[in-house]
């Protein structure tokens, strides 16, 4: 079984104006490091997904949050809050970043695919179920965890594994009374968005299915590694998945100018193998990796092709 690719040429197509960091060459700087690599890119299946409907995404979002990025445009806004600039095709690039996740899902639950990568933008994790955030329209991820949930009876258990520097306040606000989606998520703190501390564990049915690792700016990559290792195997204890999510941001690497850690493409390795080996132990492998952040055009291609080189070992080891 391969690994599958998902993306679609409308990711570059979302224009957030000169100078941001959430730039369309992110998605070009990552394409063209994968297909640089022929024996990589030949071991791939391509899937161009489609786009969301309404009613997919507002499993997620409220009917004002979605009503909010389709009229924004038209409306004359330029931004959806501080940071989240928007251009005429963002709401077709949002639809098409939360399909996706989606397509992803579909792979792996259809058995086309073991495990998926997702080459998305706009990211989607800090989208709360209310409104846009931090260059995020839609939440990919919790969208892609509602569907999955929805559509395959053999998916009642979701674990949503959020490595990006930031804390993921969207995707825990989305899920935080709900006991069937476990969301970890490792990130610098303190930092933006300022959520994210170890009393933060959900709420209702949902307590005990959040848990946080803030990780100190600077902290050495062996550490921040070991915290990782350390809270998977706490997590398999008592959550057993039967599709696991990657909310694979890679700003926490050494390079990034928007984060303060020293992960490097190894550790993002080496965290992947971890999860693999988790998602192989509980749930046939089943992992959907998305892009989140990574914002150093220089490294971030490398970084990425590193993580679904190991994302692919796998797939191809268990063919
Ligand atoms: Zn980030």
């Amino acid at each position: 079984m391969k690994t599958a690719l998902v993306h679609h040429p409308i990711y570059e197509k979302h224009d957030t104006g000169p100078g941001h960091p959430e730039m369309p060459q992110r998605y070009t700087a990552v394409m063209d490091a994968l297909r640089e690599d022929e024996r990589l890119w030949s071991s791939l299946t391509e899937i161009t997904p489609e786009k969301a409907s309404k009613g997919v995404v507002q499993a997620a979002h409220t009917p004002q949050h979605f009503k909010m990025v389709e009229n924004a445009f038209a409306d004359g806004l330029d931004r959806l809050d501080m940071d989240t600039t928007i251009s005429m095709e963002s709401f077709d690039a949002s639809l098409f970043a939360a399909g996706g996740a989606i397509a992803g899902v579909d792979a792996v639950m259809q058995g086309e695919a073991e495990n998926a990568f997702v080459v998305v933008r706009p990211p989607g994790h800090h989208a709360t179920a209310e409104r846009p955030m931090g260059f995020c329209l839609f939440n990919n991820v919790a969208v892609a965890a509602k569907y999955a949930q929805n559509k395959y009876k053999e998916v009642d258990r979701v674990a949503v594994i959020d490595w990006d520097v930031h804390h993921g306040n969207g995707t825990q606000g989305i899920f935080y009374n709900e006991a069937s989606v476990f969301f970890f998520s490792m990130h610098q703190y303190p930092w933006y968005p300022g959520t994210g501390s170890r009393g933060e564990t959900g709420h209702g049915r949902g307590l005990g299915a959040t848990m946080n690792i803030p990780v100190k700016a600077h902290t050495s990559a062996e550490e921040q590694k070991r915290m990782f290792e350390a809270a998977i195997e706490d997590i398999g204890k008592n959550f057993r998945p039967d599709l696991v999510m990657i909310s694979a941001g890679f700003d926490a690497h050494l390079t990034d100018p928007l984060g303060q850690l020293r992960l490097e493409d190894d550790d993002y390795v080496s965290m992947t193998g971890v999860i693999k080996d988790w998602a192989s132990q509980v749930c046939g492998g089943r992992v959907v990796s998305c892009l989140e952040g990574g914002y150093n055009l220089d490294t971030l291609g490398q970084t990425v092709k590193s993580h679904v080189r190991e994302l692919a070992v796998i797939a191809e080891a268990r063919a």
